[in-house]
């Protein structure tokens, strides 16, 4: 086969199932590319290759006798360095968590592991999955293959990169707030958020429980719904993980990729599209409304009122749920302990706050104070209880939509991806980022970003949102494969094809 890093986790998986190629060489050659690139891209916190290289032989010999573990046994991931590695690092991006080796892997990693996917190393991220530009790592940025000056989305924006980069074919990402979408819509790849409860969170280090997903980073929407068919499905170990199996992914991909959408309607959110996106996103929004109704879908215009106060509510609600958290590291039981110096004989209390001084980072100090403040005894009911409220308020409003189409439509981010360093010392600006992906983490429904083609003013990718309701993760699937399809027609073949920075390999 040509060039195997340039190829879809599918095609490798046919490819490995004709023995045209073996894991081994298909994996060897992404860790070649991670070698080439990586310097300057930093996707990567931590590479395993000898651990990814035995998985890879392992399932060789499976292969080799006639027994394959999945359809993607033999096809190497990444995954987010916030979910839990037996024996690899794992860090969250973050200081205080520097040299912790989990004792035990999150169900996902299992997952993957049962089905023979190599895991080429962990990637870096916002710290504690805070942030839309993976600029609070604090293990220093990821950079966008698409142009290093630039952010690649955050907190997963090593995910994003690392597969936009072709370092990895496939990776994990999580999604409280946007963390897998829009990381997508800034590199030019897909990325899932999962229905609310129906991919385990267990050994997904939690930033804010009730908002937190996982879910898959690929090339192509294909790509996703094998990955998200594997890893999904009810997980006794996570309270809130639901019973119901996934739905059919991949059939809703094959039944989309004939770009037919006859008899779909959708529903442009009034509220997710207008002041506040860049003109470029604006257009390639309108190009993709407009090709879906060239192929017969029905165009309905929804009005979601309360959206506009997503944003608002759920940077209290996350706070509030990540302070509480965050209180268990204490030095005591994972991870770094600091001596304060200035204090002769320092108590367990001393040792905490010159642990949690030194071990995190601005954001996540700023988070964990808003979130105690929101949850103190006279402010709970003024501004946690009332964003919950603004939240059931938020379901609602999803309720109706559905009501009137069937899936949901708008750009996943307001801009394409912005220069290193341009909002880093405004914690609003950077908010403001996740406009519109927040709304579907407040509600629990499923949502993809597909790549929407490339902005006119400085031809960075934009992504497109597609969000249906709970357990309607197939409707993604089938509406985001569809217009993947449309798409792939009117830019000529696959988006990433035309990555600048990504044709002479960045030294
Ligand atoms: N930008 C969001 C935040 O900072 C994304 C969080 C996420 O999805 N992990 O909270």
């Amino acid at each position: 086969m040509s060039d195997l890093t340039r190829t879809t986790a599918a095609q490798l998986a046919d490819a490995l199932a004709a023995g045209e190629t073996t894991s081994v060489e298909v994996t060897q050659a992404h860790l070649d590319r991670i070698g080439e690139v990586d310097g300057a891209i930093h996707a990567f916190l931590h590479v395993d290759a000898e651990g990814a290289l035995a998985q890879a032989a392992a399932s060789d010999a499976r292969r080799a006798a006639g027994r394959p573990a999945s359809g993607l046994d033999g096809v190497p991931i990444a995954v987010k360095d916030i979910l839990a590695t037996q024996g690899l690092p794992t860090t969250c991006g973050s200081k205080i968590l520097e040299g912790w080796i989990p004792p035990y892997d999150a169900t996902v990693v299992a997952r993957l592991k049962a089905a023979g996917l190599p895991i080429l190393g962990k990637t870096n991220m916002d710290e504690f999955a805070m942030g839309s530009s993976t600029e609070h790592s604090a293990y220093g940025p990821t950079h966008n293959p698409w142009d290093l000056d630039r952010i690649p989305g955050g907190s997963g924006g090593g995910s994003a990169a690392a597969v936009a980069a072709f370092e990895a074919p496939l990776a994990l990402g999580t999604d409280t707030g946007g963390s897998i979408r829009q990381p997508g819509a800034v590199t030019g790849t897909v990325g899932v958020k999962p229905t609310y409860g129906s991919i385990s969170r267990y050994g997904l280090v939690a930033l804010a429980n009730s908002l937190d997903q996982v879910g898959p980073v690929t090339r192509t929407v294909l790509d996703a719904a094998l990955l998200h068919e594997l890893i999904g499905g009810h997980d006794p170990r996570d309270s809130t993980s639901i019973t119901q199996p996934v739905p059919d992914l991949t059939d809703a991909v094959r039944l989309g990729a004939t770009g037919d959408l006859t008899g779909v309607r959708i529903g442009v959110v009034k509220e997710l599209n207008g002041s506040g996106y860049q003109d470029g996103v604006r257009q390639r929004f309108q190009e993709s409304v407009d090709l879906m109704v060239d192929a017969g879908a029905t165009l309905v215009e929804v009005s979601c009122p309360m959206f506009v106060h997503a944003l608002a509510a759920y940077y209290l609600i996350l706070p509030a749920e990540a302070s509480s958290n965050l209180a268990k590291f204490d030095a005591m039981r994972y991870g770094l302990r600091v001596l304060p110096e200035d204090i002769a004989d320092p108590s367990a209390e001393d040792v905490m706050r010159a642990s949690r001084d030194a071990g995190f980072g601005d954001e996540v100090k700023r988070r964990i104070i808003l979130g105690t403040y929101a949850l103190s005894s006279g402010y709970y009911d003024a501004y946690y209880g009332q964003a919950q409220k603004v939240r059931t308020l938020i379901s609602r409003d999803f309720d109706a939509a559905f009501e009137q189409a069937d899936v949901l439509l708008s750009p996943t981010a307001p801009t394409t991806a912005f220069k290193l360093g341009e909002k880093l010392d405004d914690p609003i600006a950077m908010y403001l980022n996740d406009l519109a992906t927040i709304p579907a983490n407040l509600s629990g429904v499923p949502g993809i970003s597909v790549p929407g083609g490339l902005a006119e003013e400085d031809g960075l990718p934009v992504g497109i949102q597609i969000l249906a309701p709970t357990m309607a993760d197939d409707r993604v699937y089938r509406v985001g494969s569809a217009l993947e399809t449309l798409l792939t027609d009117r830019w000529g073949g696959p988006l990433l094809d035309r990555a600048p920075a990504l044709k002479g390999a960045p030294a």
